[in-house]
Order: C-alpha cells, then structure tokens, then sequence
C-alpha cells in the first residue's frame, strides 16, 4: 500500500501456534488502511481465521505485535480490544438460536450500560440490516441463513467498532444472499468502519475489498490492489505473487 497511507491496523511479523502444534502463522504482516476494507484469501489452513484470532486478542502470538488506532493491542484481553473498537464476528454466525434476534444484537452492547446509548446503537444497526427490524422478536434459530449471518454481523456492529473483523461472512449462502451480505460490507465501510475481510470466495471479495493479501500456510505470500487482481483474473496475480 502506499506509505503515505493512514492504518487502523498493523500486524507486524507475527507468529502463533495452537497448544504445542505447527506454527499455524509465520512471521505474518498486513495492514489495514483507515476507512478500507482488506481481504484475506488462501487455500483451507492456509491461517486466515487464526490472523482474525490474533487481531481480537483470542489468540496471543509468540512474536511479532499488532497496533490498532496508534496502540499497541496484543498481549490485551479480548473484552479490552473490543472496547477499543475492535468487533470480531466469527465463522460459522454463532447466534444464540432460542435467544431473540432482539436479545442476539442487545448481547453485542454488552460492554455499554447506558441504555439510551444501547438504543442508538441498535437503530444504527437495524439500518444496516433493515431485514432484522421486522424479526427483532422472532427466535434467532429460525432465521435463513442469510439472516443469521446478517445477525451475526449486526452483533459485532452493536459494539460501534472502528474495525470490523469478518469470518467467511459469505460461507454457505446461496449467490443471492452473498452479494446482499457483499453490499452490507460496503454500506458498512460507507459508515465509517474499516473492515478486514476472510472470504474463500474469490470473486466477491475482490468484489468489495481494496486491498488483498494471499496466505499461504501461515505466511504471506503476496498483496496486491484488489482493482489490478480484479483486472489480471485472481489466479495468475496469485500464482505470481507466490514467485
Ligand atoms: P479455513 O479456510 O479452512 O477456515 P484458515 O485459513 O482460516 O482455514 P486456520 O483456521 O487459521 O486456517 O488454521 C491454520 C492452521 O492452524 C491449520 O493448520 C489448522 O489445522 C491449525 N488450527 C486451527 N485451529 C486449531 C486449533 N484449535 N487447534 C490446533 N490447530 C488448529
């Protein structure tokens, strides 16, 4: 990216490993510019969920260290990084499915006491995802698809990150449903937030993202413009930012 560039995020060289496994990242680097939205691409395994992991504070690498909005974050609970901006909506949407859509989105806000400010925040959120306003009461588990998915990113927006960490937010949805959920990603950017994206499906996050880098068994293995990706066709820009 062009150094003059202004980061919400920097991870910086880092490493991480589950129990006394493999290293499932090495020597990892990326940014995410203020106000853009990043893609990570790779194959299954390739260390995408773990780099999200290491961004939110669930995962402590052994080195390196990651800033977020000029301080330093690693090292903090995952509690403490949310409440500097941080909101991580995982894999799999994890709604709480006796649970409410209402009471799933109140449970994002739970950091926030004020309750005229949870009530701002829930507004802001159902404008995002009107399709949630006419459910509020409906139990969570009998959403679509899409609509759980839709929740689970409407969670992570109850925060009022700076950051928004999304996981395959597209996964299992039918073509439909994932370009609704590709334009929520760019009306949420269009709110303000930055966003670092995990996507197996190629085309549509080259479709919203600015930037992308390509993992390749816990390292990077190139970055590029998402607009020259999109033109050059992914794979070969792939195939030869591995070389
Ligand atoms: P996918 O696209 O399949 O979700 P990914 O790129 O997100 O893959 P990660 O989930 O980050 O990949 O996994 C990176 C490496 O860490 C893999 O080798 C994986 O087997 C390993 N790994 C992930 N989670 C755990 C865990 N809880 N315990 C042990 N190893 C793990």
């Amino acid at each position: 990216m062009p150094s003059e560039t202004e980061y919400i995020l920097g991870i910086e060289g880092i490493s991480a490993r589950y129990g006394g496994g493999a290293l499932a990242l090495s020597d990892v680097s990326l940014r995410v510019a203020k106000g853009g939205i990043v893609a990570l691409l790779g194959l299954n395994g390739a260390g995408k969920t773990t780099t999200l992991r290491v961004a939110s504070g669930v995962m402590r690498p052994s080195s390196g260290h990651v800033d977020f909005d000029g301080q330093r974050i690693d090292g903090r609970s995952p509690a403490a990084i949310v409440r500097r901006g941080v909101a991580h909506s995982p894999e799999g949407r994890h709604v709480f499915p006796d649970m409410s859509v209402r009471e799933n989105l109140e449970l994002g806000a739970y950091t926030v006491r004020d309750r005229a400010v949870r009530r701002n925040r829930l507004e802001s959120t159902l404008e995002v995802f009107p399709r949630l306003h006419d459910r509020l009461r409906q139990r969570a588990g009998t959403l679509s698809g899409g609509e759980q998915q839709m929740l689970a990113i409407g969670r992570a927006l109850m925060s009022d990150p700076k950051l928004l960490l999304l996981d395959e937010p597209m996964l299992g949805l039918s073509p439909a449903m994932s370009r609704v959920v590709a334009e929520t990603v760019t009306r949420i950017r269009e709110a303000g937030m930055s966003i670092l994206l995990v996507e197996q499906n190629m085309e549509l996050a080259l479709s919203v993202a600015d930037w992308v880098y390509f993992l390749e068994a816990g390292r990077v293995v190139g970055d590029s413009d998402a607009a020259r990706v999109r033109a050059q066709e992914g794979r070969s820009v792939y195939m030869s930012a591995r070389s």
